[in-house]
């Protein structure tokens, strides 16, 4: 049994195989490691779960190649619009952010309102307000700006439909630490072309992040609003918690039943505490990857 480890995922939403070229691939393959090397760094050196996932998620923010932070989608308005947020499995404490649009890392002002307020969830401006209120100073609109993400815009604009499989990502990290202790973290970009300031399940506890130390950690992607609809998170707790389910049980029915009943699509990474991880998705692929205790940083994309 592994003493600590850590699962992420860097969406479900944004691959088609024959668009995947090997150079981008190679380059998302590189963006997983670098991810999963820093929170494993952090768990190796005794650190917390919840400052692992923090920092694996960070640095998604930080690359453009992911749908969170600087390569955050466009709405349908031009702009962006992101959510985040973390949960610590040990006090099921809870930091969320929703709709902020200038914010460089919405994780880490997730984890302020975790930590300083008697809030759990903050949204738009008075997020905004909040983070200037900590010296987090607010991005321009150019740091967000990535041609790939614009050209996709477009297009969303000039068809009919949206591109469902392609129009959207998330990422989020699971944890467990060397003290047996459980964290989640999640953010995301949204989906192209959303209108009226939509916000997803990645916010929402429950929905796309929950951590609980009885259970286990969960960060999702894909459709937000069936993820919503099924708590999508907190149903595959509570199958551990109520049902006696095994990790990996709970977690396929929870994408393959529960989701996909109600007409979902997406993804999930799981981890409980003995470090059983799971990662289902029924969408064609889901960037992913774990680095367990005295493994090495394994990465996929489609089923391999
Ligand atoms: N779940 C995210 C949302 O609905 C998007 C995604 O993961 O693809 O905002």
């Amino acid at each position: 049994m592994p003493d600590f480890g850590i699962v992420i995922h860097g969406g479900a939403g944004t691959i088609l195989r024959e668009k995947l070229t090997a150079e981008l691939e190679a380059e998302f393959r590189q963006g997983l490691v670098e991810s999963l090397s820093a929170g494993y760094e952090i768990l190796n050196a005794g650190g917390t779960s919840l400052d692992a996932v923090q920092k694996a998620v960070t640095i998604m923010e930080d690359n453009p190649l992911f749908n969170c932070g600087r390569g955050a989608v466009f709405t349908y308005e031009g702009k962006h619009s992101m959510d985040a947020a973390l949960m610590d499995g040990r006090t099921l404490a809870v930091g969320a952010v929703a709709g902020v649009r200038q914010i460089k890392n919405p994780i880490v002002l997730a984890r302020l309102v975790m930590e300083q307020l008697p809030h759990i969830l903050l949204a738009g401006e008075g997020a905004e307000e909040f983070a200037q209120a900590n010296g987090i100073a607010l991005m321009p609109d150019d740091y967000f700006y990535t041609e790939r993400r614009w050209k996709n815009l477009l297009e969303t604009r000039a068809s009919a439909t949206t591109d469902h499989e392609t129009s959207h990502g998330t990422v989020g990290a699971v944890a467990l630490d060397r003290s047996g202790n459980l964290a989640a973290a999640t953010s995301t970009g949204g989906m192209t072309n959303c209108r009226y300031r939509r916000i997803g399940d990645t916010p929402i506890v429950g929905a796309g992040t929950y951590a609980n130390n009885k259970t286990c950690a969960v960060s999702t992607t894909g459709h937000g609003e069936f993820f919503m609809r099924g708590v999508i998170s907190y149903d595959l707790s509570a199958m551990i918690e109520y049902r006696g389910m095994t990790l990996a049980d709970a977690a396929a029915h929870a994408i393959h039943h529960r989701l996909a009943d109600i007409g979902g699509s997406g993804g999930l990474i799981a981890i409980d505490g003995r470090g059983n991880f799971a990662l289902p998705f029924n969408t064609p692929g889901m960037y992913r990857g774990f680095f367990m205790d005295g493994g090495k940083a394994e990465t996929a994309i489609f089923r391999e």
